[in-house]
């Protein structure tokens, strides 16, 4: 009996030790696998955070862009531009005006009636400076291009399809010509 209890012990010892054994593999595992994981999401995170400015971009494209602050009127490389083509973020190129949509209303900035497509814009609500306005920034990167007014009748003044004007910053744009 005794004989029977200790070879039960020895016996319950080593399953205990497998058992361990085991736990601490799977355990390992697991955080191997955590860990594996979360090195390429590390990665991907830090990834996105760089490629969100682009690094070409100058520091006054910054300020605009990133920041939201606004070029002083009538300097903007694209105010005067006749040229026929399609004006890009500056940041991440999507394509947002075509130059048969800009007009000029003498803001001292770029005007447009219209987006190339509703979808390469998203609006917000801006109350700086004691006023609302809608702010308009680039759908895909969220960087600032401008304002939109609406009702200031240059439908009727300039026989343009909207009476709209997307009042937007040169700097915010990378203009490119059609081919
Ligand atoms: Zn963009």
């Amino acid at each position: 009996m005794r004989q029977n209890f200790k070879n039960v012990g020895v016996l319950e010892c080593t399953e205990f030790r497998k058992l361990i054994r085991l736990y601490n593999i799977t355990f390992w595992w697991c955080h191997f696998r955590v860990h594996m994981l979360k090195v390429p999401f590390k990665r991907l995170s830090l990834n996105a955070g760089m490629s969100k400015w682009n690094p070409k971009l100058t520091a006054e494209q910054l300020l605009v862009l990133r920041d939201k602050h606004t070029e002083r009127p009538h300097t903007g490389a694209y105010l005067l531009n006749k040229n026929q083509g399609i004006y890009h973020c500056a940041n991440c190129d999507q394509p947002l005006y075509s130059s048969t949509t800009k007009f000029d209303s003498g803001c001292g900035w770029p005007s447009f009636y219209q987006p190339v497509n509703p979808d390469v814009l998203t609006y917000h609500k801006d109350t700086s400076l004691g006023t609302v306005r809608i702010e308009i920034c680039c759908s895909n990167c969220d960087g600032h291009l401008g304002h939109v007014f609406e009702g200031e009748g240059w439908d009727k003044l300039l026989s343009i399809p909207k009476d709209t004007r997307h009042c937007v910053n040169s700097c915010s744009l990378n203009f490119k010509t059609a081919e």
